[in-house]
């Protein structure tokens, strides 16, 4: 398969490692938002969350958290902003999973998560749960 992100897993291309572990492995975007804008992506190739391999998700989840200490300790941002674009409607690009880390800095400009979308339900939030909760039966 011709993957981006499993080759730079497998380091058959280059990219900035900043952690790895055997399950994931975090680089520098090429094309960062802010200073230090990481993606940690799993090792096994999926497309997006709900491909993850359960053997994976305890070790990408670690690889995100200790991304992200790391990166707190080495460049001391004010926060982060973290998120998935999954699917195209929300703006993934490359067909790999990969978790945005991006650094924020008092000032930086930036909004919140809640400012990428603003399409208010017409349902009330009752319908919606519902919907969601009956297919446990
Ligand atoms: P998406 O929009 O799919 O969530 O994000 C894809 C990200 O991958 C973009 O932010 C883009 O800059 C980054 N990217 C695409 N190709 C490469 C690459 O070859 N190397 C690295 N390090 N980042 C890449
Ligand atoms: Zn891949």
């Amino acid at each position: 398969m011709d993957c981006i992100f499993c080759k730079i897993a497998k380091k058959e291309i280059p990219a900035e490692i900043v952690y790895e572990n055997d399950a994931a492995a975090a680089f520098l975007d090429v094309n960062p938002r802010s200073p230090g804008h990481t993606m940690v992506v799993p090792k096994e190739h999926c497309a997006t969350i709900l491909e993850l391999p359960a053997h994976c998700s305890e070790g990408f989840i670690e690889a995100i958290k200790e991304t992200a200490r790391r990166l707190q300790r080495a460049l001391e941002p004010d926060g982060f902003t973290m998120g998935i674009n999954h699917g195209r409607v929300s703006g993934q690009v490359v067909d790999h999973l990969h978790f945005h880390i991006m650094p924020r800095f008092e000032g930086d400009g930036g909004g919140s998560i809640h400012s990428v979308v603003n399409n208010s339900p017409e349902e009330s939030l009752g319908d919606i749960a519902e919907k969601i909760r009956r297919l446990d039966v």
